[in-house]
């Protein structure tokens, strides 16, 4: 299986954190949206090992919420000593409900209203990443409108092309995101965040893409980082800290190999200490930013199937009771991912199959020509890796209601997120 927290069971079903996805679609209906919380709660301990071993403990993984939010994820993060990152005023809101320290979070974003940056500094939140120039000028104002000091990092292109799909590359110098290092922007950021009252610019930010497999971007991504700070040290501008955001890729499929992320963590932290000694730079305290690999594999969606309909020579649909409503990600970039039948996870795989979902849009799709075990109408379909950038890209498109999330431990299922209702959709309408 793709992820550790899945197995089969002797009735030949899925299992997730030790619950049988087929008992769990009857108790809670479907769509479901599943996650085991020991996978995430791993997942954080093992980029919190790899600081305190390669780092000796001077860093701290942020969990980029962006990829699942909701109140729980932030009371495991909490508990887990992470600190977290957050890109809208809603994300923040939530973080805050949940009772996560307001001094772990970073405020991301290429266009934070003023509203929202007003609440960050009402709420004392840690550290907001700065991405342009109007930002810094109103940032400073806030801060002398309210009687307050604002740590900042900037946002900096270091212009990497982290070979992953062009939507979600951003490290380039052609991004909506962040101050370009080769036209000057950045050098003119940093002149600017270090004069301007209020502001205390303590650290520089970059984050080159997502899903990426290769090493070789995150160390070069690091080393242009470290190479600007050392420039700014010598025109008298001492940064401190540095975030290396984060884009580790999961595996989706099964050809897909992803190196261990321990392996990210010191290929980098070689890189970092090397360049460190050779521009006789003090080590920056370390952030870095998973998102996707944190809650990415310890997810699933379970769904009912409905008509299975042959077109001969052309392809077998089987349609499911969700589909681009609850996972937008194949419709938006054919994204990939392996798909079970959940009640016959025992049997072989050779039922090639396109999985569609049910609303009105031909390209509503989950996978295309994709090998599952044999199914028909009433099974459980399982898709796999679904943990991170489903349910935060949910929507009620055609009027769906999102469905329920329920967090697995050790076998015991609860509800984390409530599905909608019929009212909920209505909720707003006058
Ligand atoms: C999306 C994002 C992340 C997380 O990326 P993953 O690929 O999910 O690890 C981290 N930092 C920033 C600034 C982001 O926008």
């Amino acid at each position: 299986m793709i992820s550790t927290c899945l197995d089969v069971n002797e009735k030949g079903h899925l299992t997730i954190g030790g619950a049988d996805t087929v008992d769990l679609a009857a108790a809670y209906g479907t769509p479901l949206y599943v996650m085991d919380e020991t996978a995430i709660r791993e997942a954080c301990r093992s980029y919190k090992a790899s600081i305190d071993e390669f780092y000796g403990g001077k860093g701290l993984p942020l969990y980029a919420s962006k990829a699942f939010c909701c109140k729980e994820i932030y009371r495991i993060m909490a508990e887990e000593g992470m600190g977290a990152d957050v890109v809208s005023g809603g994300e923040l809101y939530t973080a805050l409900a949940a009772g996560f320290p307001a001094d772990k979070i970073f405020f991301h974003g290429n266009n934070k209203t003023e509203a929202e940056l007003k609440l960050a500094l009402e709420k004392n939140v840690g550290t907001i990443v700065a991405d342009n120039m109007t930002e810094l000028h109103t940032l400073s104002r806030l801060a002398a409108e309210m009687g307050r000091r604002v740590r900042v990092f900037l946002r900096i292109k270091p212009g990497i092309d982290a070979h992953t799909h062009n939507f979600i590359r951003t490290g380039q110098i052609d991004s909506k995101f962040g101050f370009a290092l080769e036209t000057g922007e950045a050098e003119e950021a940093a002149r600017l965040a270090h004069s301007l009252s209020g502001l205390e610019l303590v650290g520089l930010h970059c984050h080159i893409g997502s899903q990426i497999f290769e090493l070789d971007p995150f160390c070069l991504a690091a080393e242009v980082m470290l190479r600007f700070m050392a420039r700014l040290q010598k025109e008298g501008i001492q940064i401190k800290e540095l975030n290396l955001g984060g884009g580790f890729g999961i595996r989706y499929k099964e050809e897909e190999h992803p190196q261990p992320y321990h392996a990210f963590m010191e290929k980098v932290a070689g890189t970092v200490a090397a360049t460190c000694a050779a521009e006789k730079l003090e080590t920056p305290y370390i952030y870095i930013e998973p998102g996707r690999s944190i809650v990415g594999p310890a997810g699933i969606t379970l769904y009912t199937v409905g008509a299975v309909k042959d077109i001969p020579g052309v392809r077998t649909y089987v349609s499911i009771d969700g589909g681009m409503t609850d996972n937008p990600r194949y419709a938006l970039y054919q994204a990939g991912y392996e798909v079970i039948t959940a009640n016959k996870a025992g049997k072989p795989r050779n039922f090639t199959v396109t999985v569609a979902g049910k609303c009105c849009e031909s390209g509503d799709l989950i996978q295309e020509n994709t090998k599952i075990q044999y199914c028909e109408p009433g099974d459980i379909l399982a898709v796999l890796a679904t943990g991170a950038y489903n349910y935060t890209m949910s929507s009620n498109y055609n009027r769906i209601c999102r469905p329920p999330v329920v967090m697995v431990k050790d076998g015991e299922a609860r509800v984390i997120v409530k599905g909608e209702t019929y009212e909920d959709l209505c909720r707003n309408d006058m």
